[in-house]
């Protein structure tokens, strides 16, 4: 049993089932989810025997730090972690003046073929589980001795692929028995995979919603994307009208900006009308060029263009503070170069 992926609820059934008092869940909880403890040996209010048993015959999902990178610029850290089964991911620790922020991946890889993107290159090996993706958050916690309140699931991934693990996730992080992380301060991207944005919807959660838009129309998006192949900007817009209407909140576009092909004025005017009238907020990227691929990133002025003509037709928008410049910030770098 995958132990660190139940809650609370689950997990007191099942320590009914071991034929354990129920109380003991509550203690094994919060060993797992408030201690962030690292396996059954330290949980010294179980009796030893209990102790010894889970460890034989339970899963304790514990990530261990395979490397480490500090940047000397603005202190962000960017950990690969290796899993039980040998296979590596990365998260990233930033710190912002609202509060820390760790960027998770909930994927070993991807299959979605972004273009741009060197998390997707070799393709998807395995989803990740809900333990794991809540690990990387745990062991960040512990390695800095600081309290994180921001989760960003951005990493290597694509959320919606992996969709019952990620919700699992959003509600263990959140739970007030558990790290507490407040469900406003969550924010989850995706390149766009609409049936799951009805179903996120549906669930009427605060969380933040991004999405991977990246080109202004059908066409150009696909030059960018394959998933523009499956589904539609005009049902991606579609479903995130759905999305404010059911949860109140503003959605986040992303949108990386690629040297001339979707930072022209053709595009800004492209995307204001695709945009016009929804609640939402754009957030620039200028591209992190990858090796594997010839993309270079717009120059400032065509950004600071981008920028000022979005915000004279209405828009909310921002330029990603970029951090970490120095330390592989670029989407799944790090763990590219070393596997
Ligand atoms: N699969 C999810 C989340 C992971 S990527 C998604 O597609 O949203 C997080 C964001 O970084 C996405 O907007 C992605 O398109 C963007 N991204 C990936 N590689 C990039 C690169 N090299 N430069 C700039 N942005 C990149």
């Amino acid at each position: 049993m995958d132990i660190k992926s139940l809650d609370l609820k689950e997990l007191k059934e099942y320590m009914t089932q071991l034929s354990y008092p129920a109380y003991r869940a509550a203690q094994l909880y919060e060993w797992m989810h408030v201690k962030m403890c690292s396996g059954f040996g330290e949980m010294t209010n179980l009796p030893k025997d209990m102790r010894q048993k889970l460890s034989e015959t339970e899963d304790f999902t514990h990530l261990t730090i395979a490397a480490k990178q500090v940047s000397a610029e603005d202190g962000t850290i960017k950990y690969l972690f290796s899993l039980g089964d040998g296979n590596y991911v990365e998260s990233v620790f930033m710190r912002y003046h609202h509060g820390n922020s760790v960027c998770i991946s909930s994927q070993v890889g991807c299959r979605m073929g972004c273009r741009f993107c060197a998390s997707t290159l070799d393709g998807l090996t395995r989803n990740l589980t809900a333990s794991e993706m809540l690990d990387q958050i745990y062991r960040i916690s512990v390695d800095t001795g600081e309290r994180v309140s921001n989760v960003v699931v951005m990493g290597t991934g694509e959320p919606f692929d992996n969709f019952d693990n990620f919700i699992r996730f959003e509600r263990l992080i959140t739970d007030e028995n558990g790290l507490n992380i407040s469900v406003r301060n969550i924010t989850v991207s995706t390149c766009g995979i609409v049936p799951r944005i009805y179903e996120l919807a549906d669930k009427q959660l605060q969380l933040t919603l991004a999405i991977s838009l990246h080109a202004p129309t059908d066409e150009k998006r696909r030059l960018l994307m394959p998933i523009a192949n499956k589904y539609s900007l005009a049902e991606i817009i579609g479903a995130c009208k759905y999305y404010v209407n059911k949860t109140g909140r503003r959605i986040t576009f992303e949108y990386s900006l690629v040297k001339g092909q979707n930072d022209t004025n053709e595009c800004i005017s492209e995307l204001s009308s695709l945009l016009k009238g929804l609640n939402c907020h754009i957030n620039l990227i200028p591209v992190n060029p990858i090796k594997e691929r010839d993309y270079e990133r717009s120059t400032k002025e065509a950004v600071l263009n981008f920028k000022n003509k979005l915000e004279k037709n209405g828009f909310n928008v921002t330029i990603r503070r970029e951090l970490g410049g120095d330390i592989d910030g670029a989407c799944g770098q790090l763990r590219k170069r070393y596997m």
